[in-house]
């Protein structure tokens, strides 16, 4: 097998192009599938994410274009799961092809479908597109398919997850039948088995063994910690760790509104993305993450899905990932391209069997960890301020303060005055206890129903509002309502749970603020 670029027969254009790009030799699914692709064969490429997909089959892509000939209609075609991935992948072919003048676009949902169809006339080498945009642009004919000769399916898996089988059935009905079929995934499920059957000819399989891939780089740790301690060992955590960049899996959407709402509160420059969020405030959620102006991004699994934003050091399972699958393609968002990287899942007792399966079908070993003491956090802030004093004193802008100091000393001691000001500036170092020894897994709230209210901040709703309207409405009186957390659209409100039938029958539907809310028991975490 050849383990070096220049031995796969590749053009100077791309083997440049590929040195530019900072790749020095082939992962090994590139090292497998180049070569078998280049002669033409069509290819299962079966590797975890992070190993490198994109260029083992965009290389071939773009060495492949002179066998076809320029012509204005694409001779490839890339389908995709999302469209962050669409422009992902789209921009990682265009730099291969850079030197050979073979261009790609992405065609997404989203869009401005004119804007697309504008590019596709200006005619275009590689098609990278999401499904249900492709289909779009096939019925409106602004996109023709009768040149491709490569088709390629990435994350086919997560494209099956996603309910694009059909779509993706449609479009490899509508592209000629003399042509390269290559489909790369994480996992292989069987309806996927089934279309490669029927739609690939004597595909290769080329498989990346457990051992080899990049997840055995990546650390995997769980934590015990009761439903309600989450957020409080979520913080300890990110307190604690030497994080760049944390991406924090939710289950649902709510959660991560929720999660992602806690820390900002807290001070922690978190974004949130999910399916509700319009495109371009997910875009720009996106960019600040890549750029690192936020540190901390939450998602669902379906908005993070085939990421790849190279300085993600820790990955948190929030909520645990509901198969093996998930648990994969979750902490292969970490550890890319051979880089290391730590995967977190917190993990209540009652998830433990759960977990323990994820192990199994996902042949790894996730070990358990002790979640750091109230001491280290302490002394992580402890640090985090001493470093800052230090970065200050040497940029030298702390001098404009000298002579307030002098007047300061004149009546006290420089330990005093230093605590004095650092005790002014610092948030209280106060480190919530939580109790793992609790294996009982009894909600601290246990008496409590937590309801979720679709009114929030921006509706200028305050608690006196929330807990007037339900002593008022409902009759309950305002001592016995529980915790009342208001967001930005929503808030949750504890109710005594005996009486949460009661509130949920008088405040649904009921106006408030002018608006007409909806109010409904809060979905568990853990379901
Ligand atoms: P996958 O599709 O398998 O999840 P990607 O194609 O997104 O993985 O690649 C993951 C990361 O690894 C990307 O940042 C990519 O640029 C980088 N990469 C790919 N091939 C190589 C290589 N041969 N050497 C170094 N980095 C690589
Ligand atoms: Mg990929």
């Amino acid at each position: 097998m050849y383990t070096r670029f220049y031995e796969f027969g590749l053009s100077d254009e791309v083997l440049s192009a590929i040195s530019s790009m900072g790749f020095e030799e082939p992962t090994q699914i590139q090292k497998v599938a180049i070569v078998p692709a280049l002669k033409g064969k069509d290819i299962i490429g079966l590797a975890q994410t992070g190993t490198g997909k994109t260029a083992a089959f965009g290389i071939p892509i773009v060495e492949r274009s002179a066998t076809t000939g320029k012509t204005k209609n694409p001779y490839a075609i890339v389908l995709v799961p999302t469209r962050e991935l669409a422009i992902q992948v789209a921009q990682e072919l265009n730099r291969i092809g850079e030197n050979k003048g073979v261009s790609s676009v992405p065609i997404y949902g989203g869009q401005s479908i004119e804007r697309q169809i504008k590019s596709l006339k200006k005619g275009v080498n590689v098609v990278v597109g999401t499904p249900g945009r492709v289909i779009d642009h096939i019925q409106r004919k602004t996109l023709d398919l009768s040149n491709i000769s490569m088709f390629i399916l990435d994350e086919a898996d997560e494209m099956l997850n996603m309910g694009f089988i059909d779509d993706m059935e449609r479009i490899l009905k509508e592209v000629p039948k003399e042509r390269q079929t290559m489909l790369f995934a994480a996992t292989m499920p069987h309806e996927i088995e089934r279309l490669s059957g029927k739609y690939m000819h004597k595909p290769e399989k080329v498989c990346v063994n457990a051992k080899d891939l990049v997840v055995t780089k990546i650390k995997q740790i769980f934590y015990e910690v009761r439903e309600a301690d989450k957020i409080k060992a979520l913080t300890r955590l990110l307190d604690v760790e030497d994080t760049s960049l944390t991406l924090i899996f939710c289950h649902t959407k709510r959660d991560v509104d929720d999660v992602a709402g806690q820390l900002r509160q807290m001070g922690y420059a978190a974004g949130s993305i999910h399916g509700d969020y319009a495109q371009s405030h997910r875009d720009e959620v996106m960019d600040k993450f890549r750029k690192g102006d936020l540190d901390i991004l939450v998602a669902t699994d379906v908005a993070a899905r085939g990421l790849d934003i190279p300085d993600v050091t820790h990955v948190v399972n929030f909520s645990i990932p509901q198969n093996s699958d998930a648990y994969v393609h979750r902490i292969g968002r970490t550890g890319r391209a051979g880089r290391s990287g730590i995967a977190i899942t917190l993990v209540t007792p009652r998830e433990y069997r759960q977990l323990r399966l994820i192990e199994k079908f996902a042949k790894t070993t996730i070990n358990k960890a002790k979640l750091p003491t109230r001491d280290e956090v302490i002394k992580a802030r402890e640090k985090e301020l001493f470093d800052a004093i230090e970065d200050t004193i040497s940029e030298g802008s702390h001098s404009r303060f000298s002579g307030l100091i002098d007047s300061l000393l004149a009546k006290y001691s420089p330990k005093d005055i230093a605590a004095a000001a650092l005790s002014l500036i610092s948030e209280d170092i106060d480190v919530e206890d939580i109790d793992e020894s609790d294996r009982q897994h009894l909600p601290s709230d246990r008496n409590f129903t937590k309801l979720f209210m679709t009114i929030g901040r921006k509706d200028n709703v305050k608690v006196v509002d929330i807990v007037k309207s339900i002593s008022a409405e409902a009759n309950i009186p305002g001592r016995k309502i529980g915790k009342i957390a208001i967001h930005d659209t929503f808030s949750f409100v504890e109710v005594p749970a005996n009486l949460a039938d009661k509130v949920v029958g008088t405040l649904n539907d009921m106006m408030l603020k002018g608006r007409r809310i909806r109010v409904q028991p809060a979905r568990e975490r853990t379901s």
